[in-house]
């Protein structure tokens, strides 16, 4: 077991990526807390099925775009578990529209979510990591739109742009503390998120052309590289993004 009591949050981690990769810490013995914003029996599931495989788990009830619940995520992870080793920043939105018809809300709304919102956890969670001591790790889930474009969706792009930035400045500060900082850059990967893409098999067929290895990932793709960089067997791994993408990042399309 490679988190064997090691207390571990993943944020919005109800339902897809997030999920995964709270049922895979369950697998490697850590102590999990379940964040959701809006589906508590989709939580309940996700607690039940990490108890199942003879993990343990609960589910707290936090939007990370409030402060307030951010506080009260950390907190109540430490009254059950009595540290925070291991916080994951995965919940995340996406709204898109042409850039000329975005309205602020949608910009200010998708940017509280997934830029602020992880600059706050990841805050809250090294305050608690700092003051117990022994280091800490702190996984952002960003996206392969840290780095490309994608036209209609410059909010959900900027925000992640963002969270190369922020991981690579707070590794460096937080590396005296032993507290490492990664993100992960999804590609495409089938979750409630893009389900759009499902029922619709001529977009599906254009994106698996931009696949290297020829598939759509599966959220436990991303779990394992989770898994991975909260591993000691990541303890010299910092600042850096890892992509999860089947090679999307690198192909060349025609040319
Ligand atoms: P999803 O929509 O299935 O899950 C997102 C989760 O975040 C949900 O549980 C949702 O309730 C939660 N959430 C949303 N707003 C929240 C808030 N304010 N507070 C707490 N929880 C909140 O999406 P997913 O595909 O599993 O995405 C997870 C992460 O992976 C996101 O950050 C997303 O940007 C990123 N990502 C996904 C893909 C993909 O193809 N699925 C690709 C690249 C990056």
């Amino acid at each position: 077991m490679q988190l064997k009591d090691k207390v571990a949050i993943v944020t919005g981690s109800s339902l897809g990526i997030g999920k995964a990769i709270a049922k895979a810490f369950g697998r490697e013995g850590a102590k999990v807390t379940v964040d959701y914003r809006s589906h508590p029996n989709e939580a309940k599931e996700a607690v039940e099925e990490i108890e199942k495989s003879g993990g343990r788990a609960i589910a707290v009830q936090a939007d990370v775009s409030k402060p307030e619940d951010i506080k009260k995520l950390v907190g109540k992870t430490v009254e059950e578990f009595g540290r925070l080793d291991i916080m994951v920043n995965n919940a995340g939105i996406e709204e898109k529209k042409p850039f000329l018809e975005t309205p602020l809300e949608t910009w200010e709304k998708v940017i509280a979510v997934n830029l602020t919102g992880v600059w706050l956890c990841c805050q809250e969670a090294a305050k608690q990591m700092v003051s117990q001591g022994g280091g800490g790790r702190i996984i952002n889930v960003s996206s392969i739109h840290e780095e490309i474009t994608m036209p209609t969706n410059a909010p959900y792009c900027a925000a992640k742009g963002g969270l190369k930035m922020l991981m690579r400045t707070i590794a460096v500060e937080l590396a005296p503390y032993g507290i490492t900082v990664n993100n992960i850059g999804p590609g495409a990967i089938e979750t409630p998120i893009n389900q759009n893409l499902k029922e619709n098999p001529d977009q599906m067929k254009q994106l698996l052309e931009e696949i290297p290895l020829g598939r759509i990932g599966q959220p436990e793709d991303v779990a394992s590289v989770a898994v991975f960089l909260a591993s000691d067997a990541a303890s010299y791994v910092t600042g850096s993004t890892y992509f999860v993408d089947g090679g999307m990042m690198r192909q060349s399309g025609s040319l």
